[in-house]
C-alpha cells in the first residue's frame, strides 16, 4: 500500500596508481602508514595538484552513465571533524560536480526471479578523497592513513528505485560496467566498491518520505537485504500510526538487521565553500577525446550483439559478458577458429564450440589454478581455436580433447604439437580398431557371451555390457579410438565372431 523510493550513493576506488591530490601509491593492502606524505596527511602549507586520470577515469563513468560532464567543474572543501581525516575538510565537488544528469537502464532479472526493467536517473558523479581507515580493537582506534587521498568517484542517483532487489542489481551493472571500463577493480570486500543505501516509504501520490540511510554497504546483497528490512520496519512504523525518524543507520550482517547509528546531518553542517588551493577544470578537446578513447562496448550492448552475431544462447553470452577478459577472449578465438582458411570452420559452429569449452572446462581450469579471469590464462585464444579445429575434424576425442587443453594451458604449448608428441591423435580407421575391439573380445568371452546369447534380451543390462565392452576397447587404445567406431565394429564382431587364427 506504500510507495517506496531508493537512491543509491556509490563510491569507487578509482584505478589509479596514485592518488587523487598527491603522488602517494594508491594500493590495498600494503603496511599502514607506509603510503603517506604531507598532503595526504594535512598538514599545514602544503598544496594539493589533481591527477588528471582520476578526473579522465571519473569523467568516462560519466560519459558511460550518459551524464553531462560541465564546461567547467571545480572541487569545494566538505567541513567535518573526525580522526580520519587530518585536514578536517574532504576535497570534494559540490556546486559543479564532473557528470550531471545521467542515467542508467536497467534490464535483466532480479535475484528473486522478478524480471527488471527501469531507467534510473543519475543525479551526479563527484570526484573526491577517501578518509583513512579506522580499526577499532578494543579499548584502543588503529589509524591507517593509506587510504588517506586515494581517488574516489561518488555516483549519486535519484530515488527512482523502489525494492532491494532493483538496488542490488544496480550495485551489480554497474560494478560489472567500471570494471569493463578498468577504472574500478569492483572489489567490494577490499571496499573499492561501496554503497550508502537510502530509502524511504510513503503514501502513493504523498511524494518522498522521510529517508533512511544506511551506510557502508560493501556487498550487493547486503544493499538487497538491509533495504527490504527498512521497507518493512518503515511500514510497520507507519502502520502502528507512528513516524519514520530521518536518521543514519548501519547493516548488521550477524543479526539481519539495520541498527540506528546517527541523526543525519544535512549539506549546510557540512559548509561546503569553494577549495582554494585547485583550480576550476574546464575539460578541453584533448582532454574529452582521451575520455572517449576509454569508452568501450558496454555489457548490455555487447550481448545483444554476441547473442545475434555468433547465435549463442543468452545464457552462454550472459555469462561470456559478464567479464570483459572472457567476451573478449571468446570473440578472439572465435576469429581465430573461422579465419577464412581451408579448414576454417563456420562462425556460428566455432562459436557454439569455444562458449562451451569457455564456461565449463577452461572456467574449472581457471578456478583450479586460482585465475581471476582469462587475461592470465595461458592459453592464446588461437591456441584454443586450433584445439577446437582438431576436435571438429574429428582428429582427437573429447577426453583427449581436455587433456590436451589442460597440457597446453600448463606448458604454454601449440595443441598440435601436444597431441603429436603424445600420438593422442584419434583412430578412425576401422580396420584398427576391429583389430582391437577383437582381441577385447577374445578377453572378455563371458560378457561377449551373455549378449550374444538369450539373456541379452534385458535392454538395460545389454546397453551396460556393450559401455563395458566399448570402454574396454577404448583403453586398450589409450583413449584414442573413436568410440562410435568402437561401438559399430563390437557389434559387427558380436554378430560376426572372428574365425579362430
Ligand atoms: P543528502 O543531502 O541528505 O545527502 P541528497 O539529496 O544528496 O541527500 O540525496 C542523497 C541520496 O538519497 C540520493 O541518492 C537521493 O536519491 C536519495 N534520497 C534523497 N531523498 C530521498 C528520500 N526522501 N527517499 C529516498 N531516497 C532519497
Ligand atoms: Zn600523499
Ligand atoms: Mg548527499
Amino acid at each position: 500500500m506504500y510507495q517506496s523510493f531508493i537512491g543509491l550513493e556509490v563510491h569507487i576506488h578509482l584505478l589509479t596508481k596514485t592518488k587523487v591530490f598527491c603522488r602517494c601509491r594508491s594500493a590495498f593492502g600494503d603496511e599502514p602508514n607506509t603510503n603517506v606524505c604531507p598532503v595526504c596527511m594535512g598538514y599545514p602549507g602544503v598544496l594539493p595538484t589533481l591527477n588528471l586520470e582520476a578526473m579522465r577515469m571519473g569523467c568516462i563513468v560519466a560519459r558511460a552513465l550518459n551524464c553531462t560532464i560541465p564546461e567547467r567543474t571545480w572541487f569545494e572543501r566538505k567541513q567535518y571533524f573526525y580522526p580520519d581525516m587530518t585536514k578536517n575538510y574532504q576535497i570534494s565537488q559540490f556546486a559543479s560536480p564532473l557528470g550531471q544528469r545521467g542515467c542508467l537502464e536497467l534490464e535483466g532479472s532480479g535475484t528473486d526471479g522478478t524480471p527488471i526493467k527501469k531507467k534510473v536517473r543519475i543525479k551526479e558523479c563527484h570526484l573526491e578523497e577517501d578518509a583513512g581507515k579506522m580499526i577499532h580493537t578494543g579499548t584502543v582506534s588503529l589509524l591507517d592513513y593509506n587510504r588517506a587521498g586515494v581517488s574516489l568517484l561518488e555516483i549519486v542517483t535519484e530515488p527512482d528505485m523502489e525494492t532491494g532487489e532493483e538496488a542490488e542489481f544496480f550495485i551489480q551493472q554497474l560494478r560489472r560496467m567500471v570494471r569493463y571500463l578498468e577504472v574500478c577493480d569492483g572489489n567490494m570486500e577490499e571496499g573499492s566498491l561501496r554503497a550508502d543505501a537510502n530509502v524511504s516509504i510513503n503514501l502513493p501520490g504523498q511524494g518522498l518520505g522521510k529517508k533512511v540511510e544506511i551506510k557502508n554497504l560493501n556487498s550487493s546483497r547486503f544493499v538487497r537485504l538491509g533495504l527490504n528490512y527498512e521497507i518493512r520496519r518503515q511500514t510497520e512504523l507507519l502502520n502502528a500510526g507512528r513516524t519514520v525518524v530521518q536518521e543514519t543507520r548501519l547493516w548488521n550482517e550477524n543479526r539481519d538487521e539495520t541498527v540506528p547509528m546517527r541523526q543525519k546531518e544535512n549539506a549546510q553542517d557540512y559548509r561546503y565553500f569553494p577549495e582554494p588551493d585547485l583550480p576550476v577544470f574546464c575539460p578541453d578537446p584533448a582532454f574529452l577525446a582521451s575520455v572517449d578513447r576509454g569508452l568501450v562496448e558496454l555489457p548490455p550492448a555487447r550481448l545483444k550483439r554476441l547473442t545475434a552475431e555468433y547465435a549463442i544462447t543468452e545464457e552462454q553470452a550472459g555469462l561470456i559478458c559478464d567479464e570483459k577478459t572472457a567476451a573478449d577472449y571468446f570473440e578472439a578465438a572465435v576469429k581465430a577458429a573461422a579465419a577464412p582458411a581451408e579448414k576454417a570452420l563456420a562462425k556460428k559452429d566455432a562459436a557454439d564450440r569455444i562458449a562451451k569449452w569457455i564456461l565449463s572446462d577452461i572456467k574449472h581450469l581457471l578456478h583450479k589454478e586460482g585465475l581471476s579471469g582469462l587475461d592470465s590464462f595461458a592459453l592464446s585464444p588461437s591456441r584454443l581455436a586450433s584445439l577446437v579445429l582438431m576436435q571438429a575434424q574429428g582428429r582427437l576425442t573429447g577426453k583427449l580433447a581436455k587433456q590436451t587443453l589442460e597440457l597446453a594451458a600448463a606448458e604454454d604449448k601449440d595443441p598440435e604439437l601436444i597431441v603429436r608428441e603424445h600420438h593422442w591423435e584419434q583412430i578412425t580407421d576401422p580396420a584398427l580398431i576391429a583389430e582391437t575391439a577383437r582381441e577385447v573380445l577374445a578377453q572378455e568371452k563371458t560378457t561377449a557371451g551373455e549378449l550374444q546369447g538369450p539373456g541379452a534380451e534385458n535392454e538395460k543390462r545389454r546397453k551396460t555390457l556393450f559401455a563395458y565392452l566399448v570402454g574396454k576397447v577404448l583403453a586398450a587404445t589409450g583413449g584414442r579410438a573413436d568410440p562410435k567406431i568402437a561401438g559399430e565394429q563390437i557389434q559387427k564382431l558380436l554378430k560376426n565372431p572372428a574365425p579362430p587364427p
